[in-house]
């Protein structure tokens, strides 16, 4: 069976095309990812002096730490004061404006947040929180990108866990579009996209992993690009992850450690991205109340190919609906 389905928020058609790939078992992950002993770690307690200097740690700087944020040595975009420079009709370039950080998520260096309590993670959560709501102090700061890349293919260059967050002075393209769709949706129906999808998923329940019990719902979307693509949502779902209660964010924490414990166990252990959808500043004649924030887990499974570079088409060859049913079944 293969079917065609749009994302109404991110508004990207894919290729739900599972009867490509006959043996699930090509969907795990091998070999695992690759050991290093980390003796020559910066992240690694003890080395603290090799990072730029500490921003800030829970729950306190120094010995004992479980989280820790520093600058990144090779920002991506630089602190100085945001230059608009228009070189000319057709090019725009700006240059600084941005902050580039990284939180250290754990002290050790063979564990990653699957492995760790699930108190843990509120922990690190609520500390992104913090890292957030410091960024958008900065005004030249309009939107903020936090995610975790894991293992090497993923993008990670060090093993040590950590998760990156990058205030830039404009809206990534698939915020800008997934803002625009949100907008589109609330002005013609007066209700925000994101509760109307989820309320939709939970009607139709074959796509659910976990319900909302604890304040979380996690879900594989129904227009998936990549095989096991998983999603979390705070539910009721919230406008701002800034403003959202310690309990929202325990229960956001708690259900990101199991469902990448899920995919730990089910998948080998494989490569995968983490990127957190959070508020932008908001533009004059926005809605606030039509935006909601979100979780999304990709892991890296197969490559872009040319479908997928050249046109933005995906061809998952895993319906969300079977993914669900493996990672729902999987104990942890
Ligand atoms: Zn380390």
């Amino acid at each position: 069976m293969a079917d065609m389905r749009m994302d109404p928020i991110s508004g990207k058609w894919s290729l739900i095309a599972s009867g490509r790939s006959a043996r699930p078992k090509n969907h795990s992950f091998e070999p695992a990812t690759p050991e290093d002993a980390g003796e020559n770690c910066p992240f690694c307690p003890g080395h603290e002096e090799e990072t730029p200097p500490e921003i800030d740690a829970h729950p306190k700087s120094g010995p004992g730490w479980q989280v820790r944020v520093v600058p990144n040595k090779y920002p991506a975009i630089s602190p100085d004061p945001l230059l608009n420079e228009k070189a000319d009709r057709l090019f725009r370039a700006m240059s600084g404006g941005g902050r580039h950080e990284v939180i250290i998520d754990s002290p050790d260096h063979k564990k990653s947040l699957a492995d760790f309590p699930e108190v843990h993670a509120a922990d690190v959560l609520t500390m992104l929180q913090r890292r957030v709501r410091a960024m958008y102090e900065m005004t030249s700061v309009r939107s903020i990108a936090p995610f975790k890349n894991h293992g090497k293919v993923a993008g990670a260059s060090l093993e040590h866990s950590h998760l990156q967050v990058i205030g830039m002075p404009a809206l990534p393209p698939n915020t800008e579009i997934a803002r625009r769709n949100s907008e589109a949706f609330y002005r013609e129906t007066g209700k925000p996209l994101l509760e109307k999808t989820i309320e939709w998923e939970l009607e139709q329940e074959k796509r659910i992993v976990e319900t909302g019990k604890k304040g979380a719902i996690t879900y594989c979307p129904f227009a998936s690009r990549f095989p096991f693509q998983t999603e979390i949502t705070p539910w009721p779902a919230q406008n701002s992850f800034v403003e959202s209660s310690s309990e929202v964010v325990a229960a956001i924490g708690s259900a990101l450690v199991r469902s990448l414990r899920r995919i730990k166990r089910l998948l080998n252990d494989p490569p995968l991205n983490v990127f957190f959808h959070i508020e932008t500043r908001l533009e004059p004649g926005e809605h606030d109340e039509a935006h909601h924030w979100r979780v999304e887990i990709v892991p890296r499974l197969t490559v872009m190919a040319g479908l997928e570079i050249g046109a933005g088409m995906h061809i998952n060859e895993v319906a969300p609906e079977e993914a669900a049913g493996k990672l729902r079944e999987t104990r942890i």
